[in-house]
């Protein structure tokens, strides 16, 4: 099922996720819904906040980004990152490690706005997957990238927060518009 896209505005984007601490029949249910609204948004993550759940979890695929290569180390040793993928992150913990790369960046939370940000380069992921298994990898490239952002939403932390100012003011008046819309939207919903 395709499920709503929690927009800019909405503070359940600030909110940090809850530990999964059993896959139930109702997390692995939502893990397909949030492939299945994030394929039919073309985005390459998403975070259980972005579909109104304050937790623990997110779900990525780079595959369909040809023009941003991703790397992916396994025990040290280079694994075919399309194999990977799909890749589910249930309460994962990071450690962001390389040179900070300015990259360009977009949120499925925030539709049409791009703005470069600078994150470290290599990242080393320890996570749970979908089947209750530990997962350990150190991501490159755009997946490096992904993962931080993804696990970014799950501490309630968006990708504005992490931009220089400057490209924040350039995106200023888009994401103003949108919070406004956000807000207006809530409050009619709520009466
Ligand atoms: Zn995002």
């Amino acid at each position: 099922m395709i499920l709503p896209i929690v927009m800019y505005g909405d503070p359940g984007l600030r909110q940090k996720g809850v530990r999964i601490e059993k896959i139930t029949p109702d997390v692995k249910r939502l893990i397909d819904d949030m492939f299945e609204t994030m394929y039919e948004a073309a985005g390459v993550g998403l975070a259980a906040q972005q579909v109104g759940q304050a937790l623990q979890l997110t779900v990525l695929d780079v595959r369909a980004v040809k023009d941003r290569p991703s790397t992916l180390e396994v025990d040290g040793k280079p694994v075919d990152v399309a194999a990977f993928m799909p890749l589910v992150l249930i309460n994962p913990k990071i450690t962001p490690s390389g040179d900070p790369v300015k990259g360009p960046e977009g949120c499925l939370s925030f539709p049409q706005v791009y703005a470069d940000v600078t994150r470290p380069e290599s990242v080393e992921v320890e996570a749970t997957n979908a089947a209750g298994k530990t997962i350990h990898f150190k991501a490159g490239g755009l997946l490096a990238r992904a993962v931080q952002h993804e696990v970014d939403h799950l501490n309630g932390i968006l990708f504005i927060d992490r931009m220089s100012s400057e490209a924040k003011a350039e995106i200023k008046n888009e994401i103003e518009t949108l919070q406004a819309e956000t807000r207006a939207a809530l409050k009619k919903k709520s009466g």
